[in-house]
């Protein structure tokens, strides 16, 4: 139908923009000759899809090639990974952070900070949402770099097609739109992702963290509850309706205590901020727990700092904390086989008086050749690793559609 044809002739131009940009950053430093080769795309089709890249301030020329055997010496090309920029926003519960990498990942911007209302309603949230992420984008655009997109990271369940929070039980969020309300408080037309924080962590380990590669990956974010984000066949596995990984509602004591999601001794029942503090500092708990100044580093260096001085009581119910971590890696290990799993958020701080009580019995409830399989491995990412998520997932986006990118984008920085 002749109608078709523009919409055709645009997809099929997005998806030749993308190959060659994909190219480019693999292969580069490399000529608009090698590209065709390569593609099998004519040198003139090349050319314009270069010009459209550098105009999108994705690619950038280099000098002639010196060592040319055939013909005329030609331009080189490379990924200019400098001047656009990508946002990642974590919504949590008690702060929030933002994080500004360009293309080649350096940070332009980063912020951080305590939510200032202890109210955790979408009516609240949104806004301060906005005003960081307005502020996060004239801090970039100062420095003469363009955002072209953001991803935002919640802890829940997220239908990632509709950017529509099913369920977040820490914030008490029940199907919350928070992408269309973003897109109508920021009045922007970037593209917006949003994800699970778990998964988003996930990510930043498979593409940059200490376990980089790894085909069969599980990123386990012990924080204000626990969830984890897998990588299966070097691809995050969302499961049937995006909530895969919610590992910390699995059941290891069905008559245990009340857990946020309304069911009884979930895991993060007992592996959890709250857990911890109830366990190794049990005359600071409530105080701790409550005090929304503190972020969740600095009250688990309140625990450390007893367990350092070998307070008896910090360092048994560190123990204790120990078994259950170590009970629940158990499952996820006879469940997914992963060839690595990543220990996040408050537990690699943890690690010296929990690792041997985590690996004993994880080792002591999970079959043999799994466990023997499996490296267990502390994040270096810290807290930021769903932010730093959030910018690469943005950014493969941009890499998938370079016409997300606004066009004249010039000169040097
Ligand atoms: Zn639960």
């Amino acid at each position: 139908v002749a109608s078709d044809a523009p919409i055709e002739h645009l997809h099929v131009r997005r998806h030749n923009l993308s190959l060659v940009l994909r190219l480019v950053a693999s292969e580069g430093p490399c000529s608009r000759a090698s590209i065709a080769g390569i593609t099998g795309l004519t040198r003139a089709t090349v050319s314009s899809l270069i010009a459209e890249l550098i105009d999108r301030g994705l690619v950038l020329e280099l000098g002639l090639e010196t060592d040319q055997r055939v013909g005329r010496p030609a331009t080189l090309l490379e990924l200019d990974g400098s001047k656009v920029v990508t946002l990642g926003v974590e919504l949590n519960v008690g702060y929030t952070a933002v994080l500004a990498n360009d293309l080649a990942g350096t940070t332009i911007y980063e912020r951080r900070r305590p939510l200032m209302t202890s109210s955790s309603s979408v009516d609240d949230l949104v806004p301060v949402l906005r005003d960081e992420i307005r502020r996060a984008i004239e801090a970039v655009e100062a420095t003469g770099r363009t955002v072209a997109g953001i991803g935002v990271a919640v802890p829940g369940i997220i239908d990632v097609s509709t950017g529509v929070v099913v369920f977040a039980p820490n914030l008490g969020w029940h199907n919350v739109p928070l992408l269309d309300r973003l897109v109508a408080q920021l009045g922007t037309r970037l593209p917006i992702i949003v994800d699970n924080e778990a998964n988003m962590g996930a990510v930043a380990e498979h593409r940059v963290g200490v376990a980089a590669g790894a085909d069969h990956l599980v990123y386990v974010l012990a924080a204000n509850g626990v969830g984890s984000g897998v990588i299966l066949n070097g691809s995050l596995f969302r499961g049937a309706s995006g909530a895969a990984g919610e590992i910390g509602h699995t059941t290891v004591d069905p008559d245990g205590e009340m857990c946020s999601c309304g069911s009884r001794g979930c895991w993060e029942t007992k592996v959890s901020l709250g857990a911890l503090l109830a366990a190794a500092v049990p005359d600071l708990a409530a105080g701790l727990l409550d005090d929304r100044r503190l972020g969740p580093e600095a009250k688990v260096a309140m625990v450390a700092a007893r367990a350092r001085v070998d307070d008896p009581v910090a360092l048994a119910g560190l123990h204790e904390f120990g078994r259950w971590v170590g009970i629940g890696l158990a499952n996820i290990v006879d469940s997914l086989n992963p060839e690595v799993i990543v220990l996040s958020g408050l537990l690699p701080e943890l690690a010296p008086w929990t690792m041997d009580h985590i690996d004993e019995e994880m080792r002591s409830h999970s079959l043999t050749e799994s466990v023997e399989a499996c490296r267990v491995v502390l994040s270096t990412l810290g807290f930021s690793a769903a932010a730093l998520g959030c910018t690469l997932q943005a950014s493969e986006r941009l890499f998938l559609d370079p016409t997300l990118v606004p066009g004249q984008i010039r000169g040097t920085l």
